[in-house]
């Protein structure tokens, strides 16, 4: 069985989905998600330029060797640009084996270990009650984990921290379909006397019974980290996620030093090498690698078996910048890990996004359930494509009062 061609689309509806597709001699095809949020056009670049060429005539089924080839073949190796590409060549090529088998990739890692995995929703608002109106949606929809967001009083209302609008995804893409990157301003001070008040408000009306996760956006130093983290222990969150930047790790130490807040991290991360010493040395209680910019199922599961022996749980990233395609891959992981936490999920089912991406994968009451179909389950109508193309965007920027640029 031999690789004849592969080819990478860009564009889709409100998103600029980077989508490759592998073609076998013996008809079989593969798909895969190689979207870069915001930098879409590079990890398709890195794939049809080097990457491509390569691939044809290689074995679809050596999957192993093929992500060694291109991970150990490279000089320079990780970062997100070359590890979105080998990611979406990797989640292809697994497609193109669970079609081979006949079998949903589940079944590939070692069947189910359990029917639905449950997902977590974004519940944000210009204020608290704002907020608490998306909780109660999300709530009433039968959702039992919801991340809580909320504009943060004497601060302009911002879209990296808390969206603007409450309920869904839409604001992310207004941000970064833009001609340029939209400024938001950032105070720790107003944030770290506010917040945690305004989660026990939360707790007291919506009670215990609730997942309830918050996203710190990276904005924290350590040692604020470590005070915010003490004192909403309290109020016993699911998860308190990228307290402080991801590239200083020991910042870990200190807000385990001082509180036993779950800390979720690494939906930057690109190899095992970034999670390595946190999952080893349990500084850490969920990790957040993607599919796509993790260098795609195999690097993926290997991540999630290294986790499991230290007992740290899974989170993936589910941003709206990925697929339906990378979600499927995440969805058949979670449905198998016998370490998995909750999924992030943020409402890809839109009529055209369905018809760009078929697939029988349903979500019902909070819970993901990835469907029988060979493969990952989910198909890409090229047609459908033709519809959509490339249109530049950027996250929004932070900076300081005093004009200092922040972490976003
Ligand atoms: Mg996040």
């Amino acid at each position: 069985m031999k690789i004849t061609s592969a080819e990478v689309f860009v564009g889709g509806p409100g998103k600029n989905y980077v989508t490759l597709k592998i073609m076998t001699d013996q008809g079989i095809y593969g798909i895969g998600d190689a979207t870069l949020n915001t930098r879409e056009t590079l990890p398709a670049h890195y794939l049809t330029e080097y990457l491509i060429p390569c691939l044809i005539g290689m074995d679809p089924r050596k999957s192993e060797d093929i992500w060694q080839f291109f991970y150990r073949g490279a000089y320079f190796r990780r970062g997100p640009i070359a590890m979105a590409a080998i990611g979406a060549i990797d989640m292809a090529l697994w497609d193109i084996k669970g079609k081979i088998a006949g079998l949903p990739l589940y079944q590939l890692f070692g069947g189910k270990s359990r029917e639905g995995a449950m997902v977590y929703a974004h519940a944000s608002g210009n204020d608290l009650e704002d907020l608490m109106d998306s909780i109660a949606y999300y709530r009433e929809e039968g959702y039992q984990a919801v991340r809580v967001q909320c504009g943060i009083p004497g601060m302009p209302k911002g879209g990296g921290y808390a969206v603007a609008d409450k309920g869904d995804s839409k604001n992310y893409i207004t941000n970064f379909l833009g001609n340029g990157p939209k400024i938001e301003i950032w105070n720790s001070d107003k944030y770290m006397r506010y917040m945690p008040d305004a989660l026990g408000e939360i707790r007291d009306r919506f009670g215990f019974d609730m997942c309830l996760l918050h996203d710190v956006h990276h904005r924290l130093l350590p040692r604020e980290a470590a005070q915010f983290a003490k004192e909403v222990e309290q109020h016993r969150l699911y998860w308190l996620e990228d307290p402080t930047p991801a590239e200083d790790q020991s910042a870990l130490e200190i807000i385990r030093q001082h509180s036993t807040t779950p800390i979720a991290i690494g939906e930057v991360f690109n190899s095992i090498y970034d999670c390595n010493k946190l999952i080893q040395s349990n500084l850490i209680d969920f990790i957040r690698v993607s599919a796509t910019y993790g260098g795609g199922i195999t690097s993926l599961k290997r991540i999630v078996d290294l986790a499991a022996l230290h007992n740290v749980q899974t989170g993936f990233h589910g941003a709206p910048s990925h697929s339906p395609i990378s979600m499927a891959a995440q969805g058949h992981l979670n449905a198998w890990a016998p370490n998995f936490g909750v999924q992030e999920y943020l409402v890809l089912g839109t009529p055209e996004c369905d018809a760009l991406f078929p697939s029988e994968h349903k979500m019902e009451k909070g819970f993901f359930y990835v469907s029988d179909a060979p493969g990952l389950g989910v198909d890409f109508d090229e047609n459908e494509a033709t519809r959509y193309e490339f249109e530049r965007g950027y996250h929004p920027v932070t900076r300081l009062e005093d004009g200092t640029v922040w972490n976003y």
